[in-house]
Parts: structure tokens; sequence; C-alpha cells
């Protein structure tokens, strides 16, 4: 269905508020937190100001009610300035989107408007130490007791563990069920006795935003919390929900590749050797058209996917093959850069070691390419089954 000219006119509005953000406040902030690895609370809440913390969210519940087609540009356009910002709003945006899809009228009335504003911040709670590919080993269970749940365990990894309020927890209510999976339920976990954050992790890339363990000890949720209502059903909303993590970590991808193809094509025209700027030689003009090339397709797919969902359709293919592509092509084009650069690509007052740092995440961040890849290949063998 193509976008209406209302939309098209928000869209175009909210992207050139996000170019203006970027330029503005975000580039001339980012090295030093990075460097620092301080979090950047003013530029999260001009964020939350730009409402790109409801980004999907109806407007009835108080959020913009854009399409995950404009969700995926405005990921690339900040991607393309700093990466780190678009954590704090893409596994806010998982929340928001589980909730939007599954939850009761009630859970939408209760959650949405807070989240929307950014007053409340969120994540989805998923990964264990025990392993975050195979879901259905998790650990973490979520024992009846009347109107009650008692939960227990541990997550690591969480984005916006330390600073977020409310996450899509996925726990085990039966922790004997065949498949496993049928036994995982989703819950909309706040903060409190019982749920805390637990250590930070100090990352490569990514940094300057939090990345932490949430520990849950004898945490009491209601019953009325479970999100839709629905036991044993938080495997499968939260597969729908990477959907569009997926499409969001393809968007954060080409942004990154971008910004270091710019700053490699730049670079390129200014810095001589032997009395002629390296961007006469045809090596580097191959590695230039190269990278175009890739970051190129690799937007072209991550817009399919987007507009597919859109559209109403199961992306998990099309979701991974974006996700997949974009993040590979992502790691090297942003070596390319770096190579084009020389030792002055390597050096921590050049953005592109940022965009070097920051790539390999998109290749292990919403499902591994590991398991893009089985994701691909399942669905094919399905589609060409002889
Ligand atoms: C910075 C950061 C932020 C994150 N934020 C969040 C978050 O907000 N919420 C959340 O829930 N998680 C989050 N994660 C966790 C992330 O989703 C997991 O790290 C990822 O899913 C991989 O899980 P794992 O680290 O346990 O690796 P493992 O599952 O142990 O995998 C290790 C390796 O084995 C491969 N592998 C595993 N199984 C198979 C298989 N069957 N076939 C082939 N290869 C296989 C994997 O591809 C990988 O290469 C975050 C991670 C990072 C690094």
């Amino acid at each position: 269905m193509p976008i209406s000219k209302q939309n098209l006119e928000i869209r175009s509005q909210l992207l050139s508020a996000v170019r203006d953000f970027v330029k503005q406040e975000v580039l001339p902030q980012a090295a030093e937190h990075d460097e620092n690895d301080t979090y950047p609370t003013e530029l999260v809440n001009q964020m939350a100001e730009l409402g790109l913390f409801g980004m999907t969210v109806p407007e009835q519940y108080g959020g913009l009610g854009v399409d995950v087609t404009t969700l995926s540009m405005v990921f690339e356009e900040i991607a393309k300035g700093w990466m780190s910002l678009t954590g704090p709003i893409g596994s806010h945006s998982m929340l928001t989107w589980g909730i939007t899809q599954y939850g009761t009228e009630d859970q939408k009335e209760r959650w949405l408007p807070d989240l929307a504003t950014g007053k409340k911040r969120g994540g989805l709670a998923l990964t264990e130490p025990g392993g975050g590919t195979d879901v259905a080993s998790m650990q973490t269970r979520a024992d009846k007791d009347g109107e009650q749940y008692v939960v227990n365990g541990t997550k690591q990894f969480i984005t916006n563990g330390r600073n977020g309020d409310v996450f899509l927890l996925l726990a085990k209510t039966d922790m004997n069920t065949e498949p496993p999976h049928k036994g995982i339920t989703g819950f909309i976990a706040e903060k409190g006795h019982g749920f805390t954050a637990g250590k930070d992790f100090n990352k490569l890339g990514y940094r300057a935003v939090d990345t932490s363990e949430l520990v849950f000890q004898d945490y009491r949720i209601s019953a009325d919390e479970v999100l839709g209502k629905q036991e044993g059903n938080g495997f499968y909303q939260v597969m729908d929900s990477l959907e569009t993590g997926r499409i969001n970590v393809a968007a954060r991808a080409v942004g990154v590749a971008q910004a270091a193809f710019e700053a490699a094509i730049r670079y390129a025209q200014q810095r001589e050797t032997f009395g002629h700027p390296i961007a006469t030689r045809q090596s580097i003009q191959n590695m230039l058209a190269d990278m175009a090339t890739k970051i190129h397709a690799a937007r072209l797919m991550t817009r399919d996917a987007a507009e597919r969902k859109d559209n109403g359709e199961r992306v998990d293919q099309e979701a991974g093959m974006a996700k997949l592509y974009a993040s590979e092509i992502c790691s090297e084009v942003t070596l390319d850069a770096m190579r084009i650069h020389g030792g002055a690509g390597y050096m921590k007052d050049s953005p592109v070691e940022r965009y070097y740092r920051d790539a390999p995440l998109m290749i292990i961040g919403e499902g591994t390419n590991e398991i893009q890849r089985l994701i691909i290949a399942k669905n094919l063998l399905k589609e060409y089954e002889i």
C-alpha cells in the first residue's frame, strides 16, 4: 500500500528534524561521550522531545504513529551521526511494538502513554548468561502464586538495563512443556522490589549507553502484566518484535556504513600522495565504488523489508536478509574507510575508528548472522521443497 500524502509529509518533517538534531547536537558530542563512556543524558532527553521513544506507538496513546519504514529511516540518520544513540530508542521500540501489537486494551492504556513520551524507558529482556541464541533453554522462571508470579533469574547484555524502567521480560512459566519455547511467557515488568540492574558491561563499541544485567530475586509481578494475558505465547510475541528489531539494526548498519563512506570519499580527495589526490588512483576508486554499491543494496533491502512489514506481511526472511547483508557490508565498508584513511583512520581522533568499532554489534545483535542464515535457509527449503 503506498504511503498517504499526509504521512509522507509527517515522515519528511520528522527526518528533517532528526537531521538537524544529528548535525547540531549529536556530531559535536559523540566522540567525547564515546571516549569517556559517559551516558548522553541530554541527547537522550532531546530524542524524547522529538518523539522518538514513541515513533510506532499509535497517536491515540500519545505516540507519533509512524510506519516501520519511517522508523528505519530515522534509525539510519541517527546511526550516521552516532550509532550508540540508536540503542536507547531501539530496544525501547521493541517493547512498545510488543505492547501495541499484543497488549490488552488495559495494558496499552496503562503503559504506552508514558513509554511514548520517554517518561518511562525500557527494552527487551531476553538474553541470559546461559545463552541468547538458544532462547528456549532460558532459566529465568516465573512461578504462579495466586494472582501473581514470582520471578527468579538473571538476564545479561540488556540495552537500557541501568537507565530503563520497564522491560518486555521473557520467563519460563512452564519448565517442562514440549517444545520448550511454548513454556515461555512475556511480561511487562517494571523495576521495583526484587528487580534491579546488576553489573554493567564494558564494550568495544556502542559505548556510552548502558548494557547491563537484570537481576530478579523473588520479584512479584501481577498476572495482569502477562503480555496480552496470554501465558505461553511470549516466544511468538517477541519473534514479531524482533522482525522490527532486525529492520532497525539493518538501518543502523546502513547509517554507519554511509558515514564511513562519506568520510572516506572526502578524505580521498584531500589526501595527496606522489603529487596527486589518492582519489585519482584506480584502487581507491574501486574501493569507493564497491562501498557505495554495497550501501545502496543494503538500503534497498532494508526499505523493502520495512515496507513489507508496513503492509502487514510476515518478514522474518526479508528482515533477516536485510540485517545479515547490511551488517556484513557495514563491517567491510568501515574497514575499507579505514584503509583509505591509512594510519589516520586508526587513530582515536578519526570518526572512522569509531565506525569500525561500532560495526560488529549489528552482526551479533537481534539474533546473530549465523541464525539469520538458518532462518533464511529454513524458509527457502520450505518454499522450494521438492
Ligand atoms: C551490546 C549488546 C547489546 C545487547 N542488547 C540486548 C538486549 O537489549 N536484550 C537482549 O535480550 N539481548 C541483548 N543482547 C544479546 C544479543 O542478542 C546476544 O548476544 C545474541 O543473541 C547472541 O547470543 P549469545 O551472546 O548468548 O551468543 P551464543 O548464543 O552463545 O552464540 C555464540 C556463537 O554461536 C553461534 N551459534 C549459536 N547457536 C547456533 C546454531 N544453532 N547454529 C549456528 N551457530 C550458532 C552464534 O551465532 C554465535 O556465533 C545484546 C548484546 C550485545 C553485545
